[in-house]
């Protein structure tokens, strides 16, 4: 079925083709354009797109009209926290670095940045974020209003290193909002589903530059995760990708390293020959793939590469799909992964998308997945776009809630209000805001009514 050469190649790139890179749909502006999210899962027809080129602009929009209205980022979230028949606010045009602090390391970017578009204003003025997620094509507000993490037990999600950020209400009035000055707003609108208003700018906690070195093997997925904690421990950033029907994982580590730069693109003839393996291996029943996969992911060599960190952190995600992700309390970390695992090949469920398995430290945002006094691991599931997703997540959801899991804002999951008020502490906390800021509800869609239980 596959040749040794083939192996090869997917042994130095085969997280990297699994996920590749091509440009995100971004929301159209203007008219009534359908907008779809990145996986093409979601559709909605807004009767209008509105783009301010500035906050005053922004301000004045907001209390001057009345309906529905959803803030939008990039559209990658894959729960319809953005489809609305109302108005999408589309902050692309209030981008980019505003101000900086050198002797604290903050800098402030208008929140409609995309995160690939301040690593490099960062590092002209000596700073580098401190963690980011697989990719960097999400924008600032989009990517903190969900908790959006990278991993790292040192690591706190995006909206962690948050130190300030302007809130335009759903009224039109503006709130600076910062521990000091407002607690609960800060703890609240620093992850708020887009759910108080438009996020305008926001400054960041941010530290020197630095680079890091990206180591990434292949691993039995049992032994990986024996030695977690350890490796959690030992590494700067520690994740592995278990490949489902096979006792083995995809294992990344990154640490800081002043090594030369060497960071190849990926190859486009290792894209062609992974994809080539799923394909055949797709041809194959699910129970009888454990060897194959066994046998192609033991023979894989490993790679490494070192750069800047924000170009180490992030990758290109070349397959569209669409994602399920629980964070469980550390501990329940590996037994969940476990049963997930044995739960796919037990069920013989047709799915070649590895898993992905990391930790993010714990936070004292009400809404984050990490909120409260333990760290977490975060389990993701992924399907590929255009097949049936549900099935499998409805499968696997409930091995979720076994472990006390709290879903990811973004990622696909079936969740309301009784149970998400169970999960997080300050969720009642949170709705009052909610309904202070924005008593008429322009703010909620079908999707966010449901996370709120509001019901008129
Ligand atoms: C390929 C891929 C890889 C991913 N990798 C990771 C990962 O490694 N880690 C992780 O945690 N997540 C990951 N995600 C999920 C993603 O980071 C989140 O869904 C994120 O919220 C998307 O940001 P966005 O800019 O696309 O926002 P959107 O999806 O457009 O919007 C997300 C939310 O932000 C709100 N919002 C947007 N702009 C504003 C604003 N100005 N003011 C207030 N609210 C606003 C929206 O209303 C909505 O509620 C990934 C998603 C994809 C598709």
């Amino acid at each position: 079925m596959t040749g040794i050469t083939r192996r090869r190649l997917l042994a130095s790139s085969a997280l990297a083709a699994f996920f590749g890179g091509v440009r995100p749909v971004l929301a159209e502006s203007g008219g009534s354009l359908p907008w779809r999210n990145w996986s093409g899962g979601l559709v909605a027809h807004p009767r209008g797109r509105f783009a301010p080129a500035t906050e005053l602009e922004l301000a004045d929009f907001l209390a001057t009209t009345t309906g529905s209205i959803r803030p939008v980022g990039s559209g990658h979230s894959f729960t319809p926290l953005v489809p609305t028949d109302g108005h999408l606010v589309v902050i692309d045009r209030l981008a980019g670095l505003i101000e900086h602090d050198a002797g604290a390391l903050q800098a402030t970017f208008g929140a409609g940045t995309r995160l690939g578009d301040m690593g490099a204003p960062l590092e002209a003025i000596g700073q580098a974020m401190f963690n980011l997620p697989d990719i960097d094509r999400q924008t600032l507000a989009g990517a903190t209003a969900t908790a959006t993490h990278g991993t790292g037990i040192e690591f706190g999600c995006l909206s962690d290193y948050v130190t300030n950020l302007r809130l335009i209400a759903p009224n039109g009035e503006s709130f600076d909002v910062s521990r000091e000055a407002t607690p609960e707003l800060f703890d609240a609108a620093r992850v708020s589903v887009g759910a108080l208003g438009v996020v305008t700018r926001m400054t960041l906690q941010n530290r020197g530059s630095y680079r890091l070195i990206q180591k990434t093997w292949t691993q039995k997925t049992e032994e990986v995760l024996e030695s977690f904690d350890e490796s959690a421990a030992q590494h700067r950033h520690f994740e592995m990708f278990p490949y489902t029907h096979s006792d083995y994982a995809g294992v990344l580590a990154t640490d800081e390293s002043d090594a030369p730069t060497n960071n190849p693109p990926p190859s486009p003839e290792a894209d062609a020959a992974f994809a080539q393996i799923i394909k055949d291996l797709s041809q194959v029943p699910p129970r009888e793939r454990l060897p194959i996969v066994n046998s192609i992911m033991g023979q894989s060599e490993p790679s490494e590469r070192v750069d800047d960190s924000y170009k180490i952190l992030t990758n290109v995600r070349n397959t569209r799909f669409n994602e399920m992700e629980y964070s469980v309390p550390i501990d329940a970390g590996a037994p969940c992964l476990r049963e997930i695992l044995k739960t796919i090949i037990d069920k013989e469920v047709d799915v070649i998308f590895p898993l992905e398995y990391r930790y993010v430290r714990r936070d004292d945002t009400w809404l984050s997945m990490s909120t409260g006094d333990e760290d977490h691991a975060a389990i993701s599931i992924h399907r590929t776009a255009g097949e049936d997703y549900r099935p499998y997540f409805d499968l696997i959801e409930p091995i979720f809630w076994k472990y006390g899991g709290r879903p990811h804002w973004g990622k696909v999951h079936s969740l309301g209000a009784a149970e998400l008020t169970k999960l997080y502490p300050r969720f009642r906390d949170f709705q009052e805001i909610r309904q202070s800021l924005d008593p008429q509800g322009r703010m909620l869609n079908d999707h966010l009514k449901k996370l709120f239980g509001v019901t008129a």
